[in-house]
């Protein structure tokens, strides 16, 4: 059977979806994706960090500016190049998409959105070439749902901003070279703040008592005192949280997209170990069971590419009108939707492959183990489906029917 990665590209473009360069991003994507599969294997084995390798590998292909106009240094794409080159390093693991996720969504998508020409010469270009990372720090111990709440605060000096708080669970915040902060002031509000690393910015602890997603850097920090220049304001004062959430936007789009490659890669395994395995006399693919759990893992990963599918075709359209507020409500309700149907679906399809592969895949040896600790995490991070889905059924209800706030 075609690789069903290779297999989606081609029918986007024969459906006049994608073009040339989008087919040439996506086979940037598989290199990457073949080059750091067992590094990426052997660090999630011994339970290391290994955002050097997916660093160096994506910098490698062009990787780390997916989005970025190509005169701030990235590679020029839209929605369905994320999309897409997404897809592809799902497959290899959660981990590294996590990374790729934070890097073009969360802090690129945001800068490309609210940053002025002189922030993103500074900060925009090195991200895009893959010099440079920066983390997007809106969650605090007490304060992740509900970000209106957030606690950490900024004061007005002459030249600058002075920055107390503290941000935990931050994707990144072990290298990160920056930080876009979400921070409060009583007569300013919410406001989206560019810091610099340097001894103000505390690593609290790493924290590496996570379930799964061993490869991925998950941070606790601590804003002492850190001073900035007032150039460093992002966006408007007041405005930190539609800053934030047009790097989520981007990011829930990231995330389903994972999800999707994720399900792919659960899907090759099962066929593969039912080809493979005999039990009773004959190969476990020819029991009826093994192959309703092989059609669940395929309908999982139908669902989950067409909602994808939708969402980048919304958001390619927002992108190209970021003012247009009809777009906008589009894009928000068909990403939402992607990130909630792809995480669940890969939820399922991890579960299926699991038991289809029996005790073995009760390990993380095999794929299938590795991908259902690590999509877990899909269901959580960048707003969790609960909310989201409250979020989804406001949108047809009314803004009278908000029930989560
Ligand atoms: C691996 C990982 C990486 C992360 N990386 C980052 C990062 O880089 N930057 C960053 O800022 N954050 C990051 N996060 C944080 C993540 O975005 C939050 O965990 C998430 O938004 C949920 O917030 P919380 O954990 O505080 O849960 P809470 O908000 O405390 O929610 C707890 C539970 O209550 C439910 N709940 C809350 N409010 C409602 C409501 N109104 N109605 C119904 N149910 C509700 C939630 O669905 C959830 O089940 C990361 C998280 C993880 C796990």
């Amino acid at each position: 059977m075609e690789q069903l990665f290779q297999r989606h590209v081609r029918e986007l473009k024969e459906l006049g979806r994608i073009t040339e360069d989008h087919v040439k991003i996506a086979e940037s994507a598989d290199k990457a994706a073949e080059e750091l599969y067992y590094q990426e294997m052997d660090a999630y084995l011994k339970r290391e960090v290994n955002i050097k390798n997916h660093i160096k590998i994506f910098k490698k292909h062009g990787l780390m500016g997916i989005q970025v106009p190509k005169k701030y240094g990235g590679a020029g794409g839209d929605a369905y190049s994320l999309a897409l080159v997404f897809e592809r390093i799902g497959q290899v693991g959660m981990g590294p998409l996590t990374f790729l996720d934070v890097q073009n969504c969360l802090t690129e998508s945001t800068l490309m959105r609210w940053a002025n020409e002189k922030q993103k010469e500074k900060y925009l270009v090195p991200l895009a070439k893959g010099d440079k990372t920066m983390s997007f720090c809106l969650t605090e111990p007490e304060f992740g749902s509900d970000p209106s709440s957030l606690q950490a605060n900024f004061v007005e000096e002459k030249n600058g901003f002075r920055i107390n708080g503290e941000k935990y669970l931050i994707t990144n915040g072990s290298v990160a070279d920056s930080f876009i902060v979400f921070t409060r002031n009583k007569s300013k509000g919410i406001s989206a703040i560019i810091v610099d690393r340097d001894e103000h910015v505390k690593l609290e602890t790493e924290i590496n008592q996570k379930m799964g997603l061993f490869t991925s850097d998950t941070t606790f920090l601590k804003f002492e005192d850190a001073f900035v220049p007032k150039e460093n304001l992002l966006g408007e004062f007041g405005k930190g949280l539609s800053v934030a959430y047009t790097g989520l936007l981007s990011g829930r789009l990231g995330i389903a997209s994972g999800c999707v490659g994720a399900i792919e890669d659960c899907l090759n395994s099962a066929v593969s170990r039912a080809r493979e395995r005999i039990q009773f006399g004959k190969l476990i693919g020819k029991h009826q069971l093994v192959q309703h759990r092989i059609a669940v893992i395929e309908e999982n990963l139908e669902s989950a590419r067409l909602s994808v599918d939708r969402a980048a075709y919304w958001k390619q359209k927002h992108d190209r009108n970021p003012d247009d507020q009809e777009l906008r409500k589009e894009a928000d309700h068909n990403i939402t939707m992607a990130k909630v149907i792809a995480s669940n679906a890969a939820s399922k399809a991890a579960d299926n492959a699991v038991q289809l592969f029996g005790g073995f895949g009760y390990s993380i040896l095999a794929p299938p183990g590795r991908h259902y600790i690590d999509v877990r995490a899909s269901r959580i991070y960048e707003g969790s489906n609960d909310v989201l889905e409250l979020k989804l059924v406001s949108d047809l209800l009314g803004k009278d029917f908000e029930a989560y706030r």
